[in-house]
């Protein structure tokens, strides 16, 4: 496992990132928590629980004063039970979320190698308040629902000091998502509306902090690069799609041959399902 712990924002905020080193996997999949005054945000991977409670003892008591979860899905989720259970941390989400974090869920094989085999345990969550201000009220976050990536998913925004948690929300490429039979069904118009919302929201903050996971940070630019991206891409798709040209052929033209993560998830994620995707957001 590799885990490395991060301070941004003259120490203002912990970054803790943990990824698993399973044989299979070639590079890192990051998964990352933040601390800032008193409130954390997301918990990490059911495989990281371990580490993740070395990184909760290193801070010493009463550091840790309430949790967000962004999102339900495992690399997010996945430390909260024992958050709760063990240091007494109560649990935030979005209305949404709360009935999938009550019950928990497994997920398939090919993400427990990524991700650990003991699925999301269940949670007693409570409703996310909006705003919620940090433990010394030092901080207000703004809720922002960006649906897309998961229904149930929120940003978080500090607007004074122009810091906006995504998580999930934006990636750096758009090269595949989730869809076919998984219980992550990923909407790529949904992910163009919501990264709209969130150009909306952040008009004018010129210093703007976007924090992806793994020790990521961008400025304002990202949220108009994707924009443009994921139109182009649009674009792109409607023309081939005009021209007669079949899913495959589309996929083919755009991305190439290779789909390695098709294979792996068993076309869970993939390619296609992006331009499948796309092609519904052309028709709707
Ligand atoms: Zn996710």
């Amino acid at each position: 496992m590799a885990t490395q712990t991060l301070s941004h924002c003259y120490e203002e905020i912990i970054e803790w990132c943990w990824a698993s080193e399973h044989e299979l996997i070639t590079n890192p999949h990051w998964t990352s928590c933040y601390l800032i005054d008193g409130l954390l945000i997301d918990t990490g991977a059911p495989g990281g629980v371990e580490d993740f409670r070395k990184f909760v003892n290193s801070l010493g008591t009463q550091k840790i004063q309430a949790c967000i979860l962004t999102h339900t899905h495992e690399d997010h989720a996945g430390g909260a039970h024992m958050l709760q259970n063990e240091f007494n941390v109560p649990i935030y989400a979005s209305e949404k979320a709360i009935p999938i974090l009550k019950t928990g869920y497994t997920y398939p094989e090919y993400r427990q190698v990524v991700w650990g085999e003991d699925g999301v345990l269940p949670v007693d969550v409570k409703l996310l308040p909006n705003p919620i201000s940090s433990m010394s009220g030092k901080y207000t976050f703004h809720i922002i629902p960006i649906p897309g990536h998961a229904p149930e998913q929120v940003a978080l925004i500090e607007k004074q000091q122009e810091w906006v948690f995504v998580s999930d929300g934006i990636q750096t490429k758009y090269k595949r998502i989730f869809g076919k039979t998984s219980n992550i069904q990923e909407d790529i118009s949904q992910i163009y509306q919501s990264i709209r919302t969130l150009n909306q929201f952040t008009e004018g903050m010129m210093d703007l902090t976007l924090f992806l996971p793994g020790g990521k940070l961008f400025g304002k630019d990202l949220i108009s690069e994707k924009l443009e991206e994921l139109w182009n891409l649009r674009q792109e798709v409607q023309e081939l799609n005009s021209q007669g040209n079949s899913v495959d052929e589309i996929v083919r033209k755009i991305f190439g041959e290779q789909d390695i993560f098709a294979l792996f998830t068993h076309g869970e994620l993939s390619k296609k399902n992006l331009i499948l995707s796309i092609i519904s957001w052309i028709n709707n």
